[in-house]
Parts: C-alpha cells; sequence; structure tokens
C-alpha cells in the first residue's frame, strides 16, 4: 500500500487525516516477525566485512584504509553519549562542543571556529502529577513535563476529556488528550512532493524487508503542535496520554521547537491515560499538578572546520551536536558520522578532496533549530558556491515491542536520504548505496513530507542549495531511551564509505552545473 499513501501528502505539510487514515490502515500489519528474516542485509549479520575482510575498494585513488573503523567511529558515541543529557545549553552539549573543536584541530582542519548561536536553555527541575477521582484515593502518576511548557507552581483543577466537537468544554480546566504515534509503510513518502511518477528504482530493498511491515514515527498526528488544540480551547493546563507507545514511555521529548507554551504541561504513560479515562466515565477527576522549570536564554556555538580540496567551491558535510537527553542516536551517531568524514578527507592529499570541505555541527536542534538557522543567517552569501550540503542524522537499529518488551530486530530503521532532484545526484546517491550494500533504503524527493526534509538541514533546501540528507527516524528519537543499544553499528562503516561516495561523485561537478541539473 506504499505508493497510495502518497497521494496523503501536500505541498506544505502532511494532511493528517489522510495520514492516520493510512495508520489506521497499517496498524494492523503488526511487527510480529521478530526472529523470522534477519537475513534482511549483507553486513547485519554479526560482524563487521568491514573490519576482517580485505578492505573493498573506493573511487579514484581515495584510500580505504583512511576510513575509521566501526570500533573507532562507536567509540566516539560512546564518548558523547557518556557526557549525560545533551540539551541545549546544558554542561554535555558544551562539551561536545569543546570535543569536537578539539577533534577538528587534531585533524588538522583549518579555520576551525565556533559560531556563537542563541538557543533557549529548557531545564525541568521538579515536577508531579496527582489525580483523584471523585470519592477514591490519590494516585501520583510518572509525567514528564512538555519541553517549554509554561511552569506552575500548584495548579488544582479539574480534569477534562479533549473532545473536537466541544473543545470549550476544557476551557479553565486541565485537557486530557491522547496522542499516538503515526504507523506507516515504509514506503508511504516515496512518491511524495515532487517525486517522480516511477518510483520502483528509488527503493532499495532486495530482500523485501518493507513489504507487509510498518514503520512507527516519532510523532503523531499533531507533530509538534501537541498542545495547541488545547491552548485554543482555553483550557488551564495538557495532560498528554502517549497511546500504544511502544515500551509504554513517558519521556517524549516534543514538542522541540524552543516556542513557550503559555499554560503547563505532562505526558503521562498511555496505560495511565487508559486507567485515566475510566476514571473520567466514572465521575469528576481533579489533578494537582507542579511543574518547575527554567527556560533561558544561552549562547550555544556552531562548530565549523574546513578543509582545502581541487577547488574552492564547497561541499557541506553537517549534523547537530546537542539531543533531546544523551541520545546515542539522536545525535550521537551524526556527530560520529561527521568525524568519520573529517578524519577520512583530512588524511586523503588534498587534490583528491574533490572541492572545499566544511564540517558542521549546528547547536540548537531542539531549540528550534537555531544552529541551522543562525548559519545560514550569517553564511547566505556564500551559498551559492556550494556544490551539495550533505546532512547525516541517526543510524538507528529497529525495535519492536515483543511480549511486553521491546527488543532488537536485527535491522535498521528505514533509511530516507533525501536528494534534491537532480538526476545525475539521485544516480550517485543510489550507486552509492547499492556499492555499500545498504539496503532499506529508499530515496525521498525534498519535499516528500512537508515543503523541506524534516532534518537538521532542513532550510539548504528552501534556499537552493543540492542536498542529500540521510535520515532514520526510529519511535524512540526523542525518548530517553535512545542508548547505546539503539546504534545500528554495523553499518557505521558502510554508511560511512557510502558518504564517501556521494561526495567524490561531485569531483569536477561545479554549484552551476549542480543547480542546472535540478528539476521540479
Ligand atoms: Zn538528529
Amino acid at each position: 500500500m506504499g505508493n497510495g499513501d502518497g497521494s496523503s501528502l501536500d505541498q506544505r505539510g502532511v494532511d493528517r487525516r489522510a495520514f492516520m487514515a493510512g495508520a489506521v490502515a497499517t496498524v494492523v500489519v503488526a511487527a510480529c516477525s521478530s526472529g523470522g528474516d534477519d537475513d534482511d542485509q549483507s553486513g547485519s549479520d554479526g560482524g563487521s566485512p568491514a573490519s576482517t575482510a580485505p578492505l573493498a575498494a573506493l573511487p579514484g585513488e581515495l584510500r580505504p584504509e583512511d576510513v575509521p573503523d566501526e570500533e573507532t567511529i562507536f567509540g566516539w558515541i560512546d564518548e558523547v553519549f557518556g557526557q549525560g543529557v545533551r540539551r541545549p545549553g546544558y554542561d554535555a552539549d558544551v562539551w561536545v562542543e569543546g570535543f569536537l573543536e578539539d577533534r577538528f584541530r587534531e585533524l588538522g582542519l583549518e579555520n576551525v571556529r565556533l559560531e556563537p548561536v542563541q538557543v533557549t536553555r529548557w531545564e525541568p527541575r521538579e515536577w508531579s502529577l496527582e489525580v483523584t477521582p471523585q470519592g477514591g484515593e490519590t494516585r501520583t502518576l510518572d509525567s514528564f513535563p512538555l519541553p517549554y511548557s509554561a511552569p506552575v507552581d500548584e495548579l488544582d483543577v479539574e480534569l477534562v476529556a479533549f473532545d473536537e466537537a466541544n473543545p470549550g468544554a476544557v476551557a479553565g480546566k486541565a485537557s486530557f488528550a491522547a496522542e499516538e504515534l503515526l504507523r506507516l509503510a515504509p514506503t508511504a513518502f516515496v512518491a511524495g512532493g515532487s517525486a517522480p511518477a516511477e518510483t520502483a528504482d528509488r527503493v532499495i530493498d532486495p530482500d523485501g524487508t518493507f513489504e507487509g511491515a510498518e514503520h512507527v514515527l516519532p510523532f503523531g498526528s499533531h507533530l509538534q503542535d501537541v498542545m495547541e488544540p488545547a491552548i485554543d480551547a482555553g483550557a488551564a493546563a495538557f495532560i498528554g496520554s502517549l497511546v500504544n507507545y511502544p515500551g509504554d514511555s513517558y519521556q517524549y521529548m516534543v514538542p522541540y521547537d524552543g516556542v513557550a507554551r503559555p499554560i503547563p504541561g505532562v505526558w503521562i504513560r498511555g496505560s495511565d491515560g487508559e486507567w485515566l479515562r475510566d476514571q473520567l466515565a466514572a465521575g469528576p477527576v481533579r489533578i494537582k499538578l507542579r511543574i518547575d522549570s527554567t527556560a533561558e536564554p544561552f549562547e550555544s556555538n556552531n562548530v565549523v572546520g574546513e578543509l582545502p580540496g581541487a577547488d574552492d567551491q564547497v561541499v557541506m558535510i553537517g549534523s547537530h551536536h546537542d539531543g533531546p537527553w544523551a541520545s546515542a542516536v539522536e545525535d550521537g551517531s551524526g556527530i560520529s558520522l561527521v568525524l568519520a568524514q573529517a578524519t577520512f578527507w583530512a588524511a586523503q592529499p588534498v587534490e583528491q578532496r574533490p572541492h572545499r570541505l566544511v564540517f558542521l555541527l549546528h547547536a540548537g536542534h531542539m531549540s528550534g533549530g537555531a544552529g541551522l538557522l543562525r548559519y545560514i543567517e550569517d553564511h547566505r552569501a556564500e551559498l551559492d558556491d556550494v556544490v551539495l550540503e550533505l546532512h547525516l542524522e541517526h543510524a538507528a537499529l529497529e525495535f519492536e515491542e515483543v511480549d511486553g518488551e521491546l527488543v532488537s530486530a536485527e535491522r535498521c530503521v528505514p533509511r530516507w536520504f533525501f536528494v534534491s532532484r537532480i538526476p545525475p545526484l539521485e544516480q550517485a546517491v543510489i550507486d552509492a548505496l547499492t556499492s555499500e550494500e545498504l539496503s532499506r533504503s529508499m530515496l525521498l524527493a525534498p519535499d516528500a513530507i512537508g515543503s523541506q526534509p524534516p532534518t537538521d538541514g532542513a532550510f539548504y533546501h528552501n534556499e537552493g542549495v543540492p542536498i542529500v540528507h540521510f535520515l532514520e527516524a526510529p519511535f524512540y528519537l526523542f525518548d530517553e531511551m535512545d542508548q547505546l543499544d539503539k546504534i545500528d553499528r554495523e553499518n557505521l562503516v558502510p554508511l560511512t564509505r557510502a558518504a564517501i561516495r556521494i561526495v567524490d561523485s561531485t569531483r569536477g561537478v561545479s554549484a552551476a552545473d549542480m543547480r542546472a541539473g535540478l528539476e521540479a
């Protein structure tokens, strides 16, 4: 049903009702095939061929022995993860800026620098949600404050279930709402946006693992606007139940757009939400909500380093250095994939680098993409000379719930490659993915899901910069459970080699030539 879902997408964003209809249709195809097909791709079943077998060649005179091995790349993720919660402005995020600056200098990059970015440092300190059904006992539920929602000393108020047909009923009360992560066919977005009519060659899944499978996304139908219906209805607070969330978690750091919300709000477990719904059906329920949190301006930094190349036009290679938690995948993996590129290209002679290479780790992804927006403001005049902006985010293993337990499905989350509609660039990406046997991959149009890709590099596309944005979107992306066991270790080297091939494919292609190939 994959391509059928393409019709549910519009140019400006997600048609939520159609989106949900697709989700309902696919939900029956539950991920119940654990252990069935573990031969999904080469290199994914034990061992790392790249580290034991003879080194496979790279194009031209690029030296495969300079590709960092799996242990090295994973070691960087481990070190970054070990610093703790890396939200914008937190100590761990400040640490990682220094760590990256040091690595860039050690590698001999030039123009290594920190470029200031204003972010909002949000920190929840103490909070609690007590629930008292009429005539019943008070229960304290596990909860997590919604980022950038308002603090509150003690709000004692009635809880009312939000009803789209009668939103006014929650005015002055606490609005109780359900949010459910979207479940779609893995290829639901392949035909989206400006994708060509024929999409078969844009899906690389030789073992057919996408057939009948579902992809649990890290967002529900409201995306980041989860509180807005309650706010618009005049509610005094938002209580969000994460219905059917794998692992029954409540540590969901959404929204992360950095926009202050005027009312307090917390997430609760879906199982507690079911209990609450039963209580509401039986009679009135009151809540007591306390949230002590701060949201303060903080000066964070984009970390930048450069390598001269065959000419002075530019290939940018980026990701972001902050995250919602200690976040191994989001984006310990992106940081490390960029470090792997810097390590490799620094070891090649200058004439082997196709263009000047700019390595860039944005600040403030979790603060409304502040680092991305700042970099564009500061460097807009230089973007015409950018041949390609390659963004690397999220080497993630798929996890699924089996008998109430979350277990690895021992395969990667579907890999999205958002690629500008430039046929030679699209072909270069397909060739790179095929050469490195990166199955479970697909090319998406940059506007497949909205007017720009849902990546940390989103707005380079809007600026007309040719892009290749790699992104995997596991359901746990914004959850505390994003830990080292979620990393797709065995594909760190193949992903690195594929990125090298993509960068190399721009050899001899000017920024103007690349744009001249633009379609759609
Ligand atoms: Zn990311």
